[in-house]
């Protein structure tokens, strides 16, 4: 089967560029590695998406992945590992499979960074979470150390303090650069210490996994290690765009080139949301992507209808 439009990537973005074709009248396929909503889906309460007050991200990502399966969308879970162009046709290479498409809009959105400590890997799942509303729960009552500075690493802050004894938060500079509300919030938490200026260097561990975690301090180089069962990692994201790259410019830092119309630099592919250069990455500026992207892909099949004859 040949797709008018085949979307990677089933977050906000890729879930909206689904909605807007589908109501075009095309037939729409969407790739999804993991879960529909991507990481929205892991928010504990989302406040400045318009015309809804306070809901939580997974909420959010069912009800647009409800609206988007209504009108028809067809999807598959499946991880793309490779894209190519050839006679006016894409062919998207999945794990499982491959289809065909006469456009593609690329919305593979931003995946969490890692410390890059050795032993990191083999603790995930045994102490170490990057995401707290998924594994928070585990810890009610129990002392935990969260990494980070931003606004994800508040957020997380903010609820694991609604239901563990006490929440460590360890920043590598002497201040956060999240939202002020957000911080307002938490330094009025009484089960919140903020430990600044360190560096997480180590993990101690037994059988049963993460026992401790060695930080440095940046300014006298001490070194001390904070017990615990439970290290979450909220240290910023980063995008995974590689596999597009003879297709698509990327930027140094691998996020893909384009403009205002969502284009790349080969005809007929499309790009929105987190993984493409921008300056705003919120749900709002990638549902206006997906919105974009899909609208300039209907317009592409329609001026150039006669290439798929
Ligand atoms: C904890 C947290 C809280 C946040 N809170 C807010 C908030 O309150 N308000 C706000 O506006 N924004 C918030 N954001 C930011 C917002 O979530 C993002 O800007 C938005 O979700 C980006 O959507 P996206 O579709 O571009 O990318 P993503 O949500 O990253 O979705 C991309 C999807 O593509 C999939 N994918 C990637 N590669 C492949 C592949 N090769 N094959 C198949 N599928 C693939 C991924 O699995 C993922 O599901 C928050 C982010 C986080 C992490």
């Amino acid at each position: 089967m040949l797709y008018d439009i085949l979307i990677i990537g089933g977050g906000i973005a890729g879930m909206t560029s689904a909605l807007y074709a589908k109501r075009n009248n095309k037939n729409v396929l969407i790739i999804e590695k993991e879960a529909f909503g991507g990481q929205i889906a892991s928010s504990p309460k989302v406040e400045n998406f318009p015309t809804i007050q306070s809901i939580s991200g997974l909420e959010l990502s069912d009800r647009i992945f409800t609206q988007i399966t209504e009108y028809g969308v067809d999807f598959e879970l499946d991880t793309v590992v490779s894209l190519k162009k050839e006679n006016d046709i894409f062919t998207v290479i999945t794990v499982y499979g491959e289809y065909q498409s006469k456009t593609v809009v690329i919305a593979s959105g931003v995946e969490h960074k890692t410390l890059r400590i050795p032993g990191e890997e083999d603790l995930v799942g045994k102490g170490i979470s990057y995401c707290a509303v998924c594994d928070g729960p585990f810890y009610k009552g129990e002392e935990v150390v969260l990494v980070g500075d931003g606004n994800t690493a508040l957020q997380y802050a903010l609820l694991l303090s609604e239901y563990c004894s006490k929440v460590k938060v360890c920043t590598l500079f002497d201040r956060f650069f999240g939202d002020e509300s957000h911080v307002t919030a938490l330094m009025k938490k009484d089960n919140v210490e903020v430990i600044q200026n360190v560096a997480t260097v180590a993990f101690e561990k037994d059988n049963s996994g993460l026992t401790g975690v060695v930080f440095e301090n940046r300014i006298d180089k001490s070194r001390f290690t904070i017990a615990t069962k439970a290290l979450f990692v909220a240290i910023g994201q980063i995008p995974d765009n590689d596999i597009y790259s003879s297709l698509a410019d990327l930027d140094k830092y691998g996020y893909i080139l384009s403009d205002e119309n969502c284009t790349t630099k080969t005809e007929g592919l499309f790009v929105a949301g987190d993984c493409r250069v921008k300056a705003v990455r919120q749900l709002t500026t990638a549902a206006a992507d997906g919105a974009v992207a899909a609208l300039n892909a209907c317009n592409y099949i329609l001026k150039h209808v006669d290439l798929w004859k």
